[in-house]
């Protein structure tokens, strides 16, 4: 099975001045087209030639893994982007954020603290237990909380690639940026 490089739903610049289109064309065009060149070469010849991305995720490790848990990532990621956000989720999702932290206000931030603290490269989500139960989790790497039997949500890329261009060394600046362009109606559709 060939795995693909997604198709952007919005134009290269509709994102600015959160997520430039110079960033767009590295993140998505480069870093992402190579992980998804680089797994179709990985698993020419081995058990995971004719597995869907999850199963993948699930299954393997090293080089595979790698790439493919940052293709499931940034599937993710790309397409809860939007230029209209509705600035805040709602309905049960909205409801399962204020029982796990108090508030939307205090969930933005402890997010963003997350995603802050974290050393390195990684991603910081939100997930939930088979209860639904909310939580954040920090993934270092190729890392995603399926691995955990947790259901991703919403997900932040913490890797320098991600902001670097637009925002140099500030990451929590960008990280408090990229709720001006979370589509909550896709993030609804996970939980
Ligand atoms: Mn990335």
């Amino acid at each position: 099975m060939k795995h693909e490089l997604i198709t952007l739903p919005y134009a290269k610049n509709a994102l600015e001045p959160v997520i430039s289109a110079q960033t767009i064309e590295l993140h998505h065009g480069k870093h992402l087209a190579a992980y998804v060149n680089n797994l179709n070469n990985l698993i020419v010849g081995t058990k995971f030639e004719n597995k869907d991305l999850e199963t993948i995720v699930k299954e393997s490790d090293g080089g595979i893994f790698n790439n493919a848990g940052q293709i499931m990532n940034h599937n993710m990621y790309f397409l809860q982007l939007t230029a209209k956000s509705e600035g805040k989720p709602s309905g049960k999702l909205l409801s399962a954020i204020e029982d796990a932290f108090g508030s939307f206000e205090a969930f933005k931030e402890d997010f963003v603290q997350a995603g802050a603290t974290l050393f390195g490269s990684g991603w910081v989500w939100l997930a939930a237990d088979k209860d639904g139960k909310l939580q954040i989790v920090k993934e270092v790497n190729a890392g995603n909380p399926l691995t955990k039997g947790l259901k991703p949500i919403l997900c932040f890329d913490v890797w320098e690639h991600a902001y670097y261009v637009d925002f140099q060394n500030r990451r929590p600046d960008h990280l408090k940026e990229m709720w001006n362009i979370i589509s909550w109606a896709e993030v609804e559709k996970r939980y």
